[in-house]
């Protein structure tokens, strides 16, 4: 064959988004544009969390079992990254608000039977006219980065067959005002974190409390909050992945043997790339912001962008969004056809996404002068939403920390 001819076999690799795809991406910035965005400097002013929105959201099926089950469908795995970058373009707090609900949903589909995820997760959402919303806690106070020391204690009690959890949970989204919270807790503390196990604690479930709400730096229409455990029971079949399933783990454990997962961990590596791509969604807003400003704003006799420095400015900014939405969106196929993140590919995406997005942010309110630092205008606040994105989900330590393991396969510390 001569290097002009055409090959005749099909295109093996594209980046070309399918009908369904760009259908679904359009639907999500309709939503963002009309809905998200002109509530966005309310619910962030007051701080709290935007029912109205999200009853919105569940009513068109944006928010719920079958719009997440429709996402996660796609084989290739970029409808989910896609929905998260327009929904957080439209404002990252109510995002947090729509989709902090799918860590817990992660959690239970990852670790859970299928008869818990055939009855959990759909009541993690509720239904579209009456939605719910659910809390991942793994987080307290001495153990944030590190998960292995978390304290929140489960106790199996075999006369009741109930599980008994005791601690103090920190930081959780929507803790407190979840239907479903998913907890993990330690059942055997001398194991570290090969010990601990994810608990489902069904709405109402007494014995847990909601304790202080975090007043927040950015994502402020997003809850997070300490959640209490004081004596809470629960079922026995509330354990993620079953009992015995638990207690075979456990002792493979003991006997020197290897855990294939840790509950925590397991959760925060599969949906790293889904957070990085609501990180891309926030820097892409405050890029579009900027690029709009700096063509309209004169100063000198000349719009700004005409100068390199702002110029050059917006072109890093571009390139850098469309660098860490490409690593987002390696991950997020990886991740949905079960390719294994070997050089931890997750935490790739979700490093440089959350980087990128601080910077960009900050990037903007330059080019913006006074009126980015501004309350008027939106971008100091994309610049505080995009703050959290190098904190939570692991923090950009955390992340080099795992890539640095990953790629040399020794014990950085
Ligand atoms: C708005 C918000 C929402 C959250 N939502 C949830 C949630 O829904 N569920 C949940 O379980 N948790 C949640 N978290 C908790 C979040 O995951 C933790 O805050 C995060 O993991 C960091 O833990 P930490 O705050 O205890 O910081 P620390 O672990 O105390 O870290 C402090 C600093 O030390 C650095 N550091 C720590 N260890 C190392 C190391 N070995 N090497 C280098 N540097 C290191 C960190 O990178 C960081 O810069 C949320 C937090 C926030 C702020």
């Amino acid at each position: 064959m001569s290097a002009t001819e055409t090959p005749a076999t099909e295109t093996t690799f594209s980046l070309t988004l399918s009908d369904e795809q760009r259908e679904l991406r359009d639907w999500a910035h309709g939503f963002a544009e009309n809905v998200i965005r002109p509530a966005a400097s309310e619910w962030d002013e007051r701080e709290e969390f935007p029912w109205p929105v999200v009853q919105e959201a569940a009513k068109i099926g944006l928010y719920g079992f079958e719009g997440i089950a429709q996402f996660f469908a796609d084989p290739t795995g970029l409808t989910m990254p896609i929905i998260n970058e327009e929904l957080f373009w439209g404002d990252a707090g109510i995002g947090m608000s729509i989709f902090g609900t799918s860590l817990a949903v992660a959690a239970i589909f990852g670790q859970g039977t299928p008869e818990q995820i055939g009855t959990w997760i759909p009541a993690c959402y509720g239904t579209a006219d009456d939605p719910a919303i659910a809390a991942f806690c793994a987080s307290e106070p001495n153990a944030g980065s590190d998960v292995s020391n978390i304290r929140t204690r489960a106790r199996w009690d075999e006369a009741a067959g109930e599980w008994v959890l005791n601690g103090q949970k920190a930081w959780a989204t929507n803790g407190g005002i979840a239907g479903v919270h998913v907890v993990v807790a330690s059942v055997d503390p001398e194991l570290g974190s090969r010990g601990h196990a994810a608990f489902v604690v069904p709405p109402g479930t007494p014995g847990l409390t909601m304790g202080a709400k975090v007043r927040k730096h950015g994502l402020r229409a997003s809850h997070t909050a300490d959640v209490y455990l004081d004596d809470c029971r629960l079922p026995g079949d509330c354990v993620l992945g079953g009992r015995e399933k638990l207690e075979e783990r456990l002792a493979r454990v003991r006997e020197g043997g290897k855990a294939k997962s840790q509950a925590a961990m397991a959760t925060f590596e599969a949906s790293r790339p889904t957070v990085g791509s609501q990180a891309v969604g926030i820097a892409r807003a405050a890029y579009e912001y900027a690029l709009d400003y700096a063509r309209e704003r004169e100063q000198f006799g000349r719009r700004i962008i005409e100068n390199q420095a702002i110029a050059f400015t917006l072109a890093d900014m571009k390139l850098e969004i469309d660098a860490a939405r490409l690593l987002v969106w390696r991950a997020s196929w990886m991740g949905r056809n079960g390719i294994p993140f070997e050089n931890a590919e997750g935490s790739m995406s979700k490093l440089k996404a959350g980087e990128v997005a601080v910077w960009v942010t900050e990037r903007a309110i330059q080019i913006l002068g006074g009126n980015g630092y501004a309350r008027e205008y939106p971008v100091e606040r994309w610049h505080r939403d995009a703050k959290i994105y190098t904190i939570f989900e692991g923090t950009s330590e955390i992340q080099r920390l795992v890539i640095s393991r990953a790629i040399s396969g020794m014990h950085i510390r």
